[in-house]
């Protein structure tokens, strides 16, 4: 049996947003293209719940894709971010909370002693790369097929997510000169890694440790110690991209859960709490390399905003041990769940505490390759019935969901039920 939405409301937005909005949104994935249909306004959501203007109301799994674990409009972050902006909105001068929440940070993060705090991922990651090369004396990278570090010029190149989603092999307007120093690997091949070690000088061999930019593509066992182990090896810096696996996964993100410590890591999403904060940490050798303390320049006239860090700092303060293992467990029943609702149509689904993607494929996902031949219309399918159905699951399958400590067991019931129903109309 088909469902079906009301979304003359959000139909009227779009028409009015692609007049004056490229697209009708201000960034790509939101359009949902890759499901074949326009976008749904979002009015207002609460905790795991999202209601959009026509009014329908949803279970959200997309949670702003990653910054809200605690859900939407937690009571207690609310309240920071009011508190903090009672006292003003932005200084451009240090305030005590950058402190504590660099602290906090450093607590958590075994790769951190020291971090900068930046706007956007895109930024922290831009600006890791800059260390790195300064840190180095080399100018090339080396980056894995799929995976996805923000959109600065020079790792646009087969980048995951939005880009794989909208079927563009890198981006137009990125200059052949600024990719030339990027090397792509596909990820979990240690014996390419190993080649491309000993071909180039790389300043930095970069990787999401748990990939989640071409859906979630854990990696084998042992691969991130090859990596780390290359790293050491010929002078190049592992720098763990951890915007969303950070905070998310355990305190320490993937870097602590996996027993791998990078030198460089880039936070961004969870550290700013729903409010635009990222950063980029290591060593304190290594960074103090950043300007005033050293000669890499990097600055930001909204960086460590005071209520993006009260945001942030609350985040972080919240997550105890009793959450990540509450989050965990959430994850896992919905895995379950998920896997007997397939019934037999060909799926695998793959978590890590706090992340899952559901492949529509036969075979195991191993690396972008595979994550490409996957049966992306019976996907977009599901994706369109789940919502039809109250559940808003990313709109792509190059992307995880984003479980949250606000789902509850009765939002879990009501997920795995839509769930059933919907494998049910795909299969047809
Ligand atoms: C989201 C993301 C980024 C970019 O962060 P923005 O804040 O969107 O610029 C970088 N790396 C990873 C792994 C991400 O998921």
């Amino acid at each position: 049996m088909s469902a079906s939405l009301t979304d003359a409301k959000s139909a009227e937005l779009y028409a009015r947003a692609v007049q004056r909005l490229p697209g009708g949104v201000n960034s790509p994935v939101r359009a949902m293209r890759a499901i074949g249909r326009d976008p749904l306004f979002v009015d207002r959501a609460e905790g795991a719940e999202l209601f959009d203007v026509d009014g329908n109301r949803f279970v959200d799994y997309v949670c702003s894709w990653g910054p809200l674990i605690h859900g939407h409009a937690h009571p207690e972050i609310l309240a920071a971010i009011s508190e903090a902006a009672a006292r003003g909105t932005t200084f451009g001068a240090p305030t005590a909370g950058e402190v504590e929440i660099a602290e906090e940070v450093a607590r958590r993060v075994p790769g951190i002693d020291m971090l900068r705090m930046t706007s956007s991922g895109t930024e922290a990651a831009m600006s890791a790369i800059r260390v790195a090369r300064a840190v180095t004396g080399r100018e090339k990278l080396l980056k894995f097929s799929g995976a996805y570090h923000g959109h600065l010029d020079g790792l646009l190149a087969e980048a995951g997510s939005g880009l794989a989603t909208a079927g563009v092999p890198a981006s137009a307007g990125v200059s052949a000169s600024a990719t030339a120093n990027t090397v792509i690997v596909p990820w979990n091949d240690g014996e390419a890694v190993v080649r491309a070690c000993a071909e180039h000088e790389f300043a930095a061999i970069l990787a999401e440790p748990y990939p989640a930019n071409m859906g979630l593509v854990p990696p084998f066992e042992d691969f991130l110690q090859l990596l780390r182990n290359q790293a050491d090896a010929t002078g190049a810096l592992l720098v763990f991209d951890e915007v969303i696996s950070g905070f998310r996964v355990g305190p320490g993100g993937a870097q602590e859960r996996e027993g791998v410590t990078p030198d460089m890591t880039v936070l961004g999403k969870i550290i700013g709490g729903g409010l635009p904060a990222a950063a980029y940490g290591a060593s304190r050798e290594i960074m103090e390399h950043v300007a005033p303390a050293g000669p890499v320049y990097q600055a930001g006239t909204l960086s460590g905003n005071p209520l993006a860090v009260a945001a942030g700092l609350t985040t972080l303060r919240l997550l105890d041990e009793v959450a990540y293992a509450r989050l965990a467990a959430t994850t896992e029943t919905l895995v379950h769940g998920l896997r007997d609702a397939a019934g037999d149509v060909p799926v695998q689904i793959v978590s890590v505490p706090g992340l899952l993607t559901v492949f529509f494929s036969a075979e195991p996902v191993h690396d972008y390759a595979g994550a490409q031949a996957c049966d992306l219309a019976a996907h977009a399918a599901w994706i369109r019935a789940l919502l039809a159905r109250g559940v808003y699951a990313p709109p792509s399958q190059f992307e995880a969901w984003f479980p949250s400590l606000a789902h509850t067991p009765e939002h879990l019931e009501r997920t795995l039920e839509a769930a059933a129903a919907a494998f049910a109309e795909v299969k047809g």
